[in-house]
């Protein structure tokens, strides 16, 4: 018998779909940061005494016992089978691909019961920070404590560059004497 779904595309779909967006915001499974520690309520015990296992897009049930890929809560949250589980998750995977490309991803998983933002999603520079300054969508990503902060980086970055010019002035003033 023909296998109906390529090796290939089942590690794709294992490995490539973040486990936190696809619980978070498309198998829509309550969950919550519990001291840095992401929990997602537990399709089977319904406990929160879970977390993801660091490296590898899975995450696990301490409950249970169980260690969850993509496509097992997927199985478990949608009480479905094995083959239609991994179509929907065809058909998700390529909707996240196109918003990946969007970039809208970092924002659209952001909502939900959680303020944290995921490290990626950090402005790297100054330019980042005034560009996302003028997104309405700011605040649904940023706490207010995490905006002051951004600021006070913004207020630094300002103060050097204000030195820089000052002390470039110098050496022309000097110059123009
Ligand atoms: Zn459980």
């Amino acid at each position: 018998m023909k296998k109906q779904f390529s090796d290939k595309e089942l590690y794709i779909l294992r490995n490539n779909l973040p486990i936190r967006y696809l619980i978070e915001v498309i198998l829509a499974i309550p969950s919550k940061f519990v001291e840095n520690v992401f929990r997602f309520l537990c399709p089977l015990c319904s406990e929160f005494y879970t977390a993801a296992v660091p490296g590898n897009n899975t995450v696990q049930c301490f409950t249970c016992k169980k260690n969850f890929n993509t496509i097992d809560i997927t199985i478990a949250a949608k009480k479905s089978d094995f083959v239609s589980s991994v179509l929907f998750l065809k058909e998700v995977y390529e909707k996240y691909t196109k918003l990946k490309t969007n970039d809208d991803y970092q924002q659209s998983s952001i909502k939900g019961p959680t303020n944290n933002i995921i490290p990626s999603s950090k402005p790297k520079s100054i330019d980042d920070v005034m560009n996302n300054s003028s997104n309405p969508l700011i605040t649904a990503i940023y706490t207010p404590s995490q905006i002051i902060l951004n600021l006070k980086k913004m207020e630094k970055k300002l103060d050097i560059l204000i030195e820089d010019i000052r002390q470039i002035k110098e050496v022309l003033d000097v110059k123009v004497c």
